[in-house]
């Protein structure tokens, strides 16, 4: 079997960052004039980044495909980012950060990585507060926090409904200082396409120019890819139109290996699908769980009339309300974890409990809140996140609907698990460096501190984390020896040849010339992941979904239709290429599934369960990082090697949220 070397360094783990930061070798400051780090992406993780990187006086090329760094997926952000500040003096500590970090991914998070993702967490909200980010604050000035799932205590930061966008126009404005500075060029409307490797190391991109369609190249001393999550290969995600799993694809078929394909995050606070023409779900942000209560009815006969439509939520008296997470797991209640919030509402709805006339959804009420606290204060909380669900669905949940037994009832939302987030991705060592030399990844492509699952509001807290505090330094280490090399010219053959197969690939969609549209094949794609490889796997079903995938990939390459011409923008032929990589993505997901015969975190198969319907997992035999490496061809299956888990300060236990 083949072994990952992870470079994690010696000693106890609270000790292992500051040895590093020590002992690592830096880039003398004249040297890192001479030196071009490309980054592609500007959401949190890639803004971040380049911004210090450029401040550290690297010359730093950052892509992006929207038009302005401020329009990446990050901006989608709501709820908040953690640290372990312990402002609330609640019992907080980065110990404890770690700890729920660890325990929240199910034991499949690198222990190394996720106790330094905790000590530099109140390095970044500093940070951000220097930027001006506008926090929220309590009344007496203090920035106030809120508690996200997997916590017993309040260390999440937010900024209203909207704090990813805040933070990101912080990055911008220290991204947009070096703009000035001529440190960073930005290129806007970019879209990287593949990675040209020379003698084995990152050596450059072909990226194509959105506007014009022409294919350019770049080259640089280090490559750094920070492109975001893989969500949407379901079609249906709470993820931005635009995401899309293209560069980390490209890095996986230049033999960058893709660990945990098969973690993803389904979060069980989203609008729930209301018909077949929708392409893109809403999320509820998680914090509504904070003052919102999850419910079902207690008899099945008032599902049925929820269903029928004969029957209002606030015409369920207290007594037939069946609160199921704050009866199943009573010490966090409503605040367990994403993967353990969207199993229970499943398991309720597969009961036949579901509450809207597809049966699939559940309620979330914040009729108790509104009667201790007042409308005020919820709308001061979640005023944006209610004025976005009455956009939708046209009900406005502090509206007063019903009083029984003197008891005020009020609208409450309908709920329904998505997907959300991918805890999988490119995988990097400890210095966030891919299986390539030189090439880095960073923020939700790379898959490295969240195990199975991700706890809310750590995220933002990873992708800030690796590009203000962590990249930075480990790059370094990489780049010392590069101050020797010279930078190599894009008229290198390898340049021309890279070039050439990304243009060939574009003809070849371009020439099938069939009658589906993207969004047609895409829409199927998704159909096959949610059925197959979405919240309940099982050995047939993932076995059946690699092989509709495998047709689906035949009606893909015969019968794709791309309108418009190579020449120019053409958004169509744009998500052909993205189509063509999530088909691939689809199916190594399943591929990592279909490998992982446990259940864990995001990854349920329901061959593993308890009596009591939890996730169990094997640790004997699956304690590892399953990474897989491309083996020349999409039609092959991968090989899987394994990076085993080390931990040395937690003990790995089966996860308790009940008491
Ligand atoms: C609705 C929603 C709410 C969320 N709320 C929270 C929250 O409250 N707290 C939290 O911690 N997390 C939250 N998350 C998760 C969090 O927003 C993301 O994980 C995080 O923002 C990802 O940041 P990123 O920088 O890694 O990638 P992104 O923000 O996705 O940025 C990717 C960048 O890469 C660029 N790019 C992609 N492909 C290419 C290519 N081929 N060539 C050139 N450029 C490319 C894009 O243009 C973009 O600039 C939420 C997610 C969603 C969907």
């Amino acid at each position: 079997m083949k072994t990952i070397n992870s470079r994690i360094p010696e000693g106890p783990v609270a000790e292992k960052w500051t040895n590093f930061k020590a002992h690592q070798r830096l880039v003398n400051p004249k040297n890192k004039l001479k030196l071009d780090v490309i980054v592609v992406g500007t959401g949190l993780a890639g803004a971040s980044a380049a911004a210090s990187l450029g401040e550290m006086g690297f010359n730093v090329l950052n892509f992006c495909i929207q038009d302005s760094p401020r329009r990446a997926h990050s901006i989608a952000a709501q709820g908040g980012i953690n640290a372990a500040k312990n402002y609330q003096n609640d019992g907080d500590s980065i110990y404890r950060l770690f700890y729920d970090t660890v325990k929240g991914g199910d034991y499949r998070a690198r222990e190394a990585n996720v106790y330094r993702l905790a000590e530099v967490s109140n390095n970044i909200i500093d940070q951000c507060v220097a930027q001006g980010v506008p926090f929220a604050r309590e009344y007496g000035g203090t920035l106030a926090n809120r508690s996200f799932g997997g916590a017993q205590v309040s260390r999440t930061f937010y900024a209203k409904g909207q704090t990813g966008q805040q933070l990101l126009l912080g990055a911008y404005s220290a991204l947009s200082a070096q703009v000035q500075a001529g440190k960073v060029k930005l290129y806007t409307r970019y879209e990287m396409l593949d990675v040209v490797i020379i003698d084995g190391r990152a050596r450059g991109i072909i990226a194509k120019n959105l506007i014009t369609g022409k294919l350019e190249r770049f080259s640089a001393n280090a490559v750094v890819i920070a492109t975001g999550g893989y969500g949407n290969t379901y079609f249906l995600s709470t993820n931005a139109m635009g995401c899309n799993v293209s560069a980390a694809m490209a890095c996986y078929r230049k033999g960058a290996y893709f660990a945990n394909p098969c973690y993803v995050q389904i979060h069980p606070t989203c609008i729930p699908v209301h018909g077949d023409k929708q392409s893109k779900l809403t999320l509820m942000s998680e914090s509504l769980r904070n003052d919102g209560r999850i419910w079902v009815p207690k008899k099945l006969e008032d599902a049925k009339a929820l269903q029928a439509g004969t029957k209002q939520g606030w015409e369920i008296p207290e007594e037939d309300r069946d609160y199921y997470l704050e009866r199943r797991y009573p010490a966090f209640g409503n605040l367990v974890p994403r993967d353990v919030a969207s199993r229970a509402a499943k398991e309720r709805c597969d009961k036949g409990f579901g509450v809207n006339n597809t049966g699939l959804a559940v309620f979330l009420d914040f009729s108790e809140s509104i009667n201790r606290l007042g409308l005020d204060a919820m709308k001061q909380r979640y005023g944006n996140l209610f004025d976005m669900y009455e956009e939708i669905t046209d009900v406005y949940p502090g509206d007063l609907a019903n009083e029984i037994n003197g008891v005020k009832y009020y609208k409450p939302m309908m709920i329904f698990p998505a997907i959300h987030y991918t805890m999988g991705g490119i995988w990097v060592d400890y210095e966030l460096q891919t299986s390539i030399p030189g090439l880095f990844a960073i923020g939700e492509c790379n898959f490295s501190d969240h195990g199975a699952n991700r706890l809310g509001a750590s995220a933002l807290m990873q992708g800030l984390a690796d590009g203000y505090f962590v990249l930075p330094y480990t790059i370094q280490n990489y780049l010392a020896d590069q101050s020797i090399w010279p930078r190599i010219s894009t008229d290198h053959e390898e340049f021309a040849k890279v070039e050439k197969a990304t243009e060939d690939r574009i003809q070849h969609l371009l020439n099938i010339k069939g009658k589906r549209s993207v969004d047609s094949i895409h829409k199927e794609l998704g159909h096959i992941c949610w059925e197959y490889i979405g919240m309940g796997r099982t050995k047939e079903g993932l076995e059946l979904g690699i092989k509709k995938i495998d047709e689906l990939r035949k009606e893909f390459e015969t019968n794709l239709f791309i309108p418009g011409s190579r020449d120019g923008l053409n958004i169509e032929l744009d998500k052909a290429v993205h189509l063509d990589d999530f088909i691939t993505m689809g199916k190594l997901i399943a591929y990592d599934a279909l490998s992982r015969n446990e259940s864990c975190g995001g990854h349920f198969r329901e061959e593993y369960q308890t009596e009591e319907g939890e996730a169990k997992r094997d640790d004997e035999n699956y304690f590892y990082v399953g990474c897989w490496e491309y083996q020349g061809s999409d039609d092959k299956a991968p090989e899987l090697i394994k990076e085993p888990l080390e931990y040395e300060a937690i003990k790995v236990q089966t996860r308790n949220y009940k008491n």
